[in-house]
């Protein structure tokens, strides 16, 4: 019997095909793979190595110089490591030690980073109106005078790129391409995974995947490009009948309306399964989409499976996204998005698991064996 605890499977396959997938929606642009937050909580050293080995991706970018200098140990002296968050006093040691590239956000940044390594190349990030992160246009001007400082990359970042049709994206396109002409020695590059599929005008020199290189969609429609990569299931670890009226978990929140086949799993919101999924979000067992009965407990949530076709068994695995259920119509039945689910979980597992981290996260290649479908569930 399988251990009775939550497993996240990652495709490492299927995350190879979605670089290259996104990639080939700007040919003429150079793909980078988006590896912060750990990777959006699969595992940056992970991911990092194969989109390297088996992807052909050169240049990297992460939040921080901490997570920079990780992702340098597993990586090597090849890959070009971008640093989004930029160099600040008393963290420049990290940038020269572990030959980081910073993204600079400020004029304070840019003279922080000439004066200590004049002629060290930097990339700039201008901000066209996300006003998150970046140079406001009116201080580019100020670049030109910080002596040293080598532009060698120009990026900007699209609000809407969920929402192709959105007119912001074509008034950022026009803002970033008349700022970056302001530099003309350095590449560009503007869009994400969501940027990239907009149109080929999008993609500059280099784009900058994410999301959906993990498997969920960098679009807010959905996406049919996409192939799920992160498979999150827990064993069934009881089942039981319940009578018309009787109550399921925590304040009483679901009352049978008939009777009701119950499986309890080994799973709650201590593994990353928003409570807000209470009484709403699902997971596919006995061959159909059940929904939880109830409020997700810490550790443990409670499924309808009344109407399931196949017999379920102590161990058998509920599937809460994966092949057979999509990370995004999963993450819509929380009230979040599939980046939100993908870090909570993923953050929270570890390979091989115990105290201090419950899921447990296995890498693949390839599916060993085809999920099983349902008829009329989401995903591919
Ligand atoms: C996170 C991030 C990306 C990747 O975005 P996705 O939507 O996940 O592809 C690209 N650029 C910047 C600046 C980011 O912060």
């Amino acid at each position: 019997m399988r251990q009775m605890r939550p497993l996240l499977e990652i495709d490492l396959a299927a995350l190879c095909e979605n670089y290259r997938r996104l990639a080939a929606a700007t040919p003429r642009a150079e793909a980078a793979g988006i590896v912060k937050c750990d990777a959006y909580g699969l595992g940056a050293e992970e991911v990092g190595r194969v989109l390297q080995q088996k992807a052909g991706c050169r240049s990297f970018f992460v939040a921080s110089s901490e997570e920079g200098a990780a992702l340098r140990a597993a990586l090597g002296s090849e890959a070009e490591i971008y640093v989004f968050y930029g160099p600040f006093a008393g963290a420049l040691d990290a940038f020269r030690d572990h030959r980081l590239t910073p993204v600079i956000n400020t004029l304070e940044q840019a003279s922080l980073w000439a004066s200590a390594f004049a002629g060290a190349p930097a990339a700039i990030h201008i901000d066209t109106g996300m006003n998150r992160l970046g140079l406001p246009l009116a201080d580019l001007a100020g670049l030109h005078s910080v002596s040293g400082l080598k532009v060698s990359l120009a990026i900007s970042h699209l609000a809407c790129a969920a929402q192709p049709a959105d007119p912001m994206n074509a008034r950022q396109l026009k803002l970033f391409t008349e700022a970056a002409a302001r530099f003309p020695e350095a590449r560009r590059s503007l869009s994400s995974s969501g940027g990239a599929l907009i149109g080929e005008e999008f993609g500059f020199d280099l784009v900058r995947l994410g999301v959906g290189v993990y498997g969920a969609s960098p679009l807010d429609e959905g996406d049919p490009i996409v192939k799920s990569v992160a498979r999150l299931s827990a064993p069934v670890i009881q089942l039981r009948e319940i009578g018309r009226g009787e109550t399921v978990g925590y304040g009483a929140t679901f009352a049978a309306e008939r009777p009701t086949t119950l499986a309890t799993v080994a799973i709650g919101y201590g593994d990353g399964l928003l409570r807000s999924g209470s009484g709403k979000a699902g997971a596919v067992l006995g061959g159909a989409y059940c929904k939880i009965a109830g409020r997700i407990s810490m550790d443990l949530i409670v499924l309808d499976v009344t109407d399931a076709p196949h017999a379920i068994s102590i161990g058998d695995p509920a599937e809460f996204f994966g092949p057979a259920l999509s990370i995004d119509e999963a993450a819509k039945s929380y009230g979040t998005i599939g980046y939100e689910l993908l870090t909570n979980v993923g953050g929270l597992a570890r390979p091989g698991s115990g105290l201090g981290g419950r899921v447990e996260r296995r890498y693949l290649w390839g599916r060993a064996s085809a999920a099983e479908r349902p008829p009329g569930a989401e995903g591919n």
